[in-house]
C-alpha cells in the first residue's frame, strides 16, 4: 500500500490556510450548509479591515446548496494558470462548488465513490485559493465517502477540526451522536456542536416557542455527556430562509437579530 503522492502535493498547496474546518451533521436538512454560509459570512464581515480573506468550499456532492446561499448559482470557474479560480461573493469571501461545475442547475451528480474521491481530491489540489484566514468545507449529512476522502487529504495538510450542526430533537441529536464517534474514531478534532432551529421567537408577541421540543436535554446537554464543546444555539428565524434564497448575508442584513448574534457568538468560539 503506497502512500498517496497526492497527499503531499495537497499539503504543499494548502499550507497557506491558517484554519481548515469541516462542517458536518448526522442529518440532511437540520441547516448545516445555512449555518455554512452564514459563519462564512459573519467571518468576513469580522476579517474586512484586516483584508483577510474567507473561503468556502461546497463537497455536498449531491446536494450542492452554497452557490444559492451565496448567490452565485449558474457562474462559471475559470481555470488560470495556478489552478481552478474560486468565484468571489464578497471583497474577501470566495467558493468554490462542484454545483458551478454541473452543466445546469437541475442536474444531478450520480457517481460512485471513486468518482466522489477523485473531485475532492481535485478540489483541495487544484482551486487557487492563496491566502485564506479560513477555509469552511460544507460536507453531505452523515458518514459517506466524501467525508472518509476528505479527512483522508485534509488531515495530513493540517485540519483544525470540524463544527457539527444538528437540531434540538432527539432524530438528529441520535446521529450527531455517531458523527461524533467518527471523528474521534478517524481523529478529527471536534471544534464543537451548534443548534440550529432552536425555539422560534414570533415577532408579534414576542414569545418563544419550542417548534422542536427536545425531550432528552437538547444538543447542549449531550455536549456535557460527550465532553464535547456546545458552540450555541441558532433560533429559527424566516429571514434566513429568506436571505439564503435570495443569495444574501443574514447576518449583514440583519446584525441585531438573536440569529445574527448567535453566529457572531459562534465564529469567537471556532
Ligand atoms: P442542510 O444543509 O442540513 O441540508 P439547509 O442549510 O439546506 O440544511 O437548511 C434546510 C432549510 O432550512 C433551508 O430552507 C434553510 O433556509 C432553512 N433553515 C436553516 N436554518 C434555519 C433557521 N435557523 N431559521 C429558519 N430557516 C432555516
Amino acid at each position: 500500500n503506497q502512500p498517496d503522492p497526492d497527499i503531499e502535493v495537497i499539503k504543499d498547496h494548502l499550507k497557506n490556510i491558517k484554519y481548515k474546518i469541516l462542517v458536518l451533521s448526522g442529518k440532511g436538512g437540520v441547516g448545516k450548509s445555512t449555518v455554512c454560509g452564514q459563519i462564512s459570512y459573519a467571518l468576513a464581515a469580522q476579517y474586512e479591515s484586516q483584508n483577510k480573506q474567507i473561503g468556502a468550499l461546497d463537497i455536498d456532492i449531491c446536494g450542492p446548496s452554497l452557490p444559492q446561499v451565496f448567490g452565485v448559482q449558474g457562474e462559471q470557474v475559470h481555470q488560470s494558470g495556478s489552478g481552478w479560480s474560486p468565484i468571489f461573493v464578497d471583497e474577501n469571501l470566495s467558493l468554490m462548488s462542484i454545483g458551478f461545475l454541473l452543466p445546469s442547475l437541475e442536474d444531478a451528480v450520480i457517481w460512485r465513490g471513486p468518482k466522489k474521491n477523485g473531485m475532492i481530491k481535485q478540489f483541495l489540489r487544484d482551486v487557487d485559493w492563496e491566502e485564506l484566514e479560513y477555509l469552511l468545507v460544507d460536507t453531505p449529512p452523515g458518514t459517506s465517502d466524501e467525508h472518509l476522502s476528505i479527512v483522508q487529504y485534509l488531515k495530513p495538510a493540517g485540519l483544525t477540526g470540524a463544527i457539527i450542526v444538528t437540531t434540538p430533537q432527539e432524530v438528529s441529536l441520535l446521529d450527531v451522536r455517531k458523527e461524533i464517534t467518527f471523528c474521534k474514531k478517524v481523529g478529527v478534532p471536534i471544534i464543537g456542536v451548534v443548534e440550529n432551529m432552536s425555539g422560534f421567537a414570533c415577532p408579534k408577541c414576542k414569545i418563544e416557542s419550542k417548534i422542536f421540543p427536545p425531550s432528552t436535554g437538547g444538543a447542549e446537554k449531550m455536549c456535557e455527556e460527550m465532553n464535547v464543546t456546545f458552540l450555541g444555539k441558532v433560533p429559527i428565524d424566516p429571514l434566513i430562509g429568506q436571505c439564503c434564497d435570495e443569495g444574501k448575508s443574514f447576518v449583514k442584513e440583519f446584525p441585531n437579530s438573536p440569529a445574527s448574534l448567535a453566529y457572531k457568538n459562534i465564529i469567537t468560539k471556532i
